[in-house]
């Protein structure tokens, strides 16, 4: 709906998620690439040329990473605590043509430094990249009350997070943007988060 016009956005609110699960096999929750897959299809079947990738789930996004570490038509920026599960996502895992940019945070960081490595690498990427359609990892267990992460997240920083990417997306590709739900595992959070993601999503819908 939204390549074609009848949306301006999306919000996927699905569980499992899907950026742990590789090509050859399930993990971390997840049973299939579910973004990654996305951004294939976009290719494929639609006749994009250019999709980009935004996860900032807490963890790596490995799966994402796996599924697409040879195609160079993907630009795939995963932020995440690092150590932390599943181990991977260092900085120089760059992909078979370095589409592939990953930021690790230091635990307890809050997101006042995502919200500097967003504005100092992802954007402008973003802009010299000039994707046809964004996807975003949208995990919320980056915030300081989840129970499987350390980092501490605020509310404003995923609202931030979102505005800056559908303002991209504006800049980019008419405002084209798909949100799939990954992580959160506070259950008494994750609500108003995920709310507070759509709300903003709704106030950037063409
Ligand atoms: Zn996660």
């Amino acid at each position: 709906m939204v390549l074609d016009g009848e949306a301006g956005n999306a919000f996927l609110a699905m569980r499992p998620p899907g950026h742990h699960a590789e090509r050859e096999r399930s993990m971390g929750f997840c049973l299939f690439g579910t973004v990654a897959i996305a951004a294939l299809h976009a290719l494929e079947a639609r006749g994009l040329s250019r999709v980009a990738i935004v996860d900032f789930d807490v963890h790596h996004g490995n799966g994402t990473q796996d599924i697409l570490w040879d195609e160079p038509r993907i630009r795939f920026f995963s932020s995440h605590e690092m150590p932390l599960f599943p181990g991977s996502g260092a900085e120089n895992e760059r992909g078979a043509h370095g589409q592939i940019t990953n930021i690790p945070l230091p635990a307890q960081s809050t997101g006042t430094l995502y919200r500097q490595k967003l504005d100092q690498i992802i954007l402008p990427a973003l802009d010299e990249f000039e994707p046809e359609l964004i996807l975003l990892s949208a995990g919320f267990d980056a915030h300081k009350g989840d129970p499987l992460a350390n980092l501490n997240w605020e509310e404003g920083d995923f609202i931030y997070a979102t505005a800056k990417l559908c303002e991209a997306a504006q800049k980019h590709c008419q405002g084209r943007l798909v949100s799939a739900l990954e992580g959160g595992y506070n259950l008494s959070t994750l609500g108003g988060l995920v709310c507070s993601h759509v709300g903003t999503l709704q106030e950037h819908s063409a």
